[in-house]
């Protein structure tokens, strides 16, 4: 439903923009970035972090360190994160690249039609950036690849954002891997009644810490107060409380990262 108003509004500007075009020529913005070079990651972090509603990106895998950040961020800021990667990125490992980006609150696809070697991020549905670079930390260092951003072109972003539905059509759904194993753990300690800390050894360092909370209302994620991500929320979108109960029972989900 999200991707059909996305698309109608696209088209719209489309139509715009040819109407504008009719009495003076916009020219399109585009910009280029070579691998090894730091630049073209940094150009696709910066792009993450102006992000304001959606970020669509496809790659075989996201293994460079900054944008994986990035796109943790964006999605804890609550910009509607979707991500197609091949099946290759979740394969090898218990705990893959795939599961690290769907327990990061990032709605994450593997595309099962074939193999995907295609590197786009589209920003608020704006801008695109694409190239050879495929947001991995060993091509930024080893391997000559290139990246254009593309401003201000409505027709090519339609079309992007078109391919994008089709390869979306064409995947299926990781499921966040945290989740489920919360789940579990939940089951366990209402059968079991054993203490809910996963350092089990020492329940009572534990509770003599008297950990708050701290959850992001927008995203429905919660933190341990000592996380940085938890510590950045603005008063708004947040919410402090001492148990960890309250933020299970409203359906909020752990971080990832700090383990509440
Ligand atoms: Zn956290």
């Amino acid at each position: 439903m999200r991707f059909y108003l996305i698309r109608l509004t696209l088209a719209f500007l489309l139509c715009l923009s040819s109407f504008a075009h009719g009495f003076d020529a916009v020219a399109a913005e585009t910009e280029l970035f070579f691998t090894p070079d730091k630049a073209a990651a940094q150009a696709v972090k910066s792009a993450i972090d102006s992000a304001q509603s959606t970020i669509h990106i496809q790659a075989s895998a996201v293994t460079h360190k900054a944008i994986q950040q990035g796109l943790v961020d964006a999605a804890e800021r609550g910009v509607e994160t979707l991500l197609i990667l091949d099946q290759a990125a979740h394969q090898g490992g218990e705990y893959t690249n795939a599961d690290f980006f769907s327990d990061w609150n990032i709605k994450t696809y593997l595309y099962l039609d074939g193999t995907l070697r295609d590197y786009w991020v589209l920003i608020d549905s704006t801008i695109a950036l694409t190239g050879t670079f495929n947001f991995s930390g060993a091509t930024e260092r080893d391997l000559a690849t290139h990246l254009f951003i593309i401003k201000d072109n409505p027709e090519l972003i339609l079309q992007i954002f078109d391919n994008f539905s089709d390869r979306l059509s064409k995947c299926r759904h990781l499921p966040p891997k945290r989740r489920r194993a919360l789940a579990d753990t939940e089951q366990l300690i209402s059968s079991e009644n054993v203490a809910e800390s996963p350092q089990k050894e020492q329940p009572q360092v534990v509770a003599k810490e008297k950990i708050t909370f701290i959850g992001n209302t927008k995203s429905l994620v919660f933190h341990k107060s000592s996380c940085t991500s938890g510590k950045k929320l603005k008063a708004g979108n947040r919410i402090d409380k001492k148990n960890r109960e309250y933020f299970i029972e409203q359906g909020y989900k752990p971080c990832g990262r700090c383990k509440p």
